[in-house]
């Protein structure tokens, strides 16, 4: 059993974590979805923050993430990571989205964070499908607390109940606790 994987439904700028992952475009100016969500709740200090990262490194490739400070959320951080953008799965979408799940947990570990909440990286306006992606997020952030101690728990947070239960069927598989 692994208790350091919850799966919440609800919205992501809502919870008291340390860390909030946002499925970011490499442009890391806001847009829609979980981001717009996410820029809206903190405010302007977080877009002014991306514009920093910006200049200093250039856009955000998929599969890599990059920190900033969280402006009005509860979190402390919010790490940016751009999600494949799905087009038939023949595209190394699977490993772009692995290596976007797992950039975020080092990043956090490097950090010293404790806790972190990832959405459904790239199943809104990116078109993963939802199964698919689920069970990549499943796996690669399960394999990955097997390995390190930090962060301790993890929250896949699910924006409607369907997704929630496609999270906790494959958890349990795994034998995860939830
Ligand atoms: P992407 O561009 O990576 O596909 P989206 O933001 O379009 O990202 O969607 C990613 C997932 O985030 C979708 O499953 C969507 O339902 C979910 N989502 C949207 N708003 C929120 C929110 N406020 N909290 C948590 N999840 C959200």
């Amino acid at each position: 059993m692994n208790s350091r994987i919850e799966v919440f439904l609800g919205d992501i700028t809502t919870l008291h974590v340390d860390v909030v992952v946002n499925a970011a475009n490499p442009s890391l100016m806001g847009g829609g979805g979980v981001d717009g969500a996410i820029h809206r709740a903190a405010g302007p200090a977080l877009l002014e923050a991306c514009k920093v990262v910006r200049q200093q490194q250039g856009e955000c490739a998929p599969g890599q993430a990059v920190i900033t400070l969280a402006g009005d959320l509860p979190a402390k951080a919010v790490i940016h990571t751009v999600g494949p953008v799905w087009h038939g799965g023949e595209h190394h979408e699977a490993r772009i989205l692995e290596e976007a799940y797992r950039n975020s947990l080092n990043l956090a570990a490097a950090n010293g964070y404790h806790s972190l909440a990832f959405p459904a990286i790239g199943t809104g306006v990116y078109g993963y499908p939802r199964a698919a992606a689920a069970e990549i997020a499943v796996n690669t952030v399960s394999d990955y607390l097997t390995r390190k101690p930090l962060p301790e728990r993890v929250y896949f947070v699910c924006y409607d109940e369907e997704n929630a239960r496609l999270y906790k069927r494959l958890l349990t598989q795994r034998g995860q606790e939830t």
